[in-house]
């Protein structure tokens, strides 16, 4: 690991600040992700500014009824806030879905949002990979790609994105709210990552040196009524081979609201909205929802050894909506 320098910041200004300072400087959050792309040469930054001591880390009510939640969050805290097991309970679960109790008292919500992709190419620098080394190839096309994304890919890279949080945040619509030198911007997340088509290198529509300060929920007395189910390798300790966050409001067994948002299927989280126009207004029960599932992954393109999750998201889509709409009935 290369020698490198570290500021810490005490507010959004002079975190600002200290980043522009220094064109190859990154923001330091809980250090899980980036420190790790550091010690195996991914990342090279001149110099660390961490954000963890700026007044971010708040979760507080917006007038209209949502939740606003600061970017310094740590994933522990989030997941245990009341007003998020509350109103947004597949948040808390997703949350709880990803890595270790250690890892979340680390993390947070700023940089969970923007970790890297767990692709064994790009992690591995003498590897090629286009969304490390722009134009030098995606060997994970012809070889290893078995979590590998089957929508929303493209010839230039196939990896997916990792985050779980981000599902649950998508289904909800949060917006995430950013900082930069020129004044503040916001994004839904929904627009956030960018597709991949020819540049992987290109994640996300933030500017350059932008500082995340939040995301903000909407009020969704539908999100009440969720959960987030996570499939994975081994029961713990592992990112998804596949997830979906579902929120689903059944009246005399009629769909009459619902979210849903896939994980580990693209290079963002994935939200599936053809298949919430096929269940509005349509009978909740097994057939609507396999056809409503059915809908989304028509767009699917598996390569050779990544189709099992195609029926994997499926199966989960179907076992979630059902469970959802047998407590709506209860
Ligand atoms: C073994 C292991 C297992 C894991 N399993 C899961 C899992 O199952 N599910 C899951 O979702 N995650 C999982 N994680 C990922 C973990 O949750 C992320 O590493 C973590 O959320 C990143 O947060 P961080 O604050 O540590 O980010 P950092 O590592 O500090 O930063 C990540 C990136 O975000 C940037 N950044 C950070 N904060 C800001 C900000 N406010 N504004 C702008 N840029 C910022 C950094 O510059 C960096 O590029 C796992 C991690 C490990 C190590
Ligand atoms: S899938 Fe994307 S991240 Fe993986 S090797 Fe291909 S270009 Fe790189």
């Amino acid at each position: 690991m290369r020698e490198f320098g570290y500021h810490r910041a005490y507010d959004v200004a002079g975190a600002l600040a200290l980043l522009g300072a220094d064109p190859d400087a990154r923001f330091l959050g809980g250090g899980t992700n980036l420190v790790d792309l550091m010690k195996t040469g991914v990342e090279r930054p001149a110099s660390l500014v961490d954000v963890r001591e700026l007044p971010l880390d708040g979760i507080e009510p917006t007038a209209d009824g949502g939740l606003r939640i600061g970017a310094t969050v740590t994933n522990s805290d989030l997941a245990a806030h009341p007003e998020v097991r509350r109103r947004y309970p597949a948040l808390t679960q997703a949350v709880l879905a990803g890595a270790s109790g250690q890892l979340r008292n680390m993390a947070t919500v700023g940089g969970n949002l923007l970790q890297r992709t767990r692709c064994a190419y790009f992690t591995d620098v003498t590897q090629a990979c286009n969304k490390r080394v722009p134009g030098s190839g995606c060997p994970a096309i012809e070889g290893e790609h078995h979590n590998h994304a089957v929508l929303g890919a493209s010839e230039h890279c196939v990896a997916v994105h990792p985050s779980d949080m981000g599902v649950a945040l998508t289904a909800f619509d949060a917006t995430v709210t950013y900082e930069t030198p020129d004044g503040p911007g916001r994004s839904p997340l929904t627009d956030f990552y960018l597709p991949v088509a020819d540049t992987p290198h290109q994640e996300t529509v933030l500017p350059p040196g932008a500082l995340i300060t939040g995301v903000t929920l909407p009020p969704a007395p539908v999100a009440a009524r969720s959960r987030y189910r996570k499939v994975r390798e081994r029961a713990s300790y592992a990112f998804a081979i596949g997830s979906v966050a579902a929120a689903l409001d059944v009246r005399d067994g009629v769909v009459q609201d619902v979210r849903l948002a896939l994980g580990a299927v693209a290079s963002r989280p994935w939200r599936a909205r053809t298949a919430e126009r096929a269940l509005a207004g349509a009978p909740a029960g097994a057939e609507t929802f396999a056809a409503a599932a059915d809908a989304e992954l028509a767009a699917a393109r598996p390569l050779p050894h990544n189709g099992y999750k195609v029926t994997l998201m499926r199966n989960l889509i179907v076992a979630v909506l059902t469970e959802l709409a047998e407590e709506a009935a209860r």
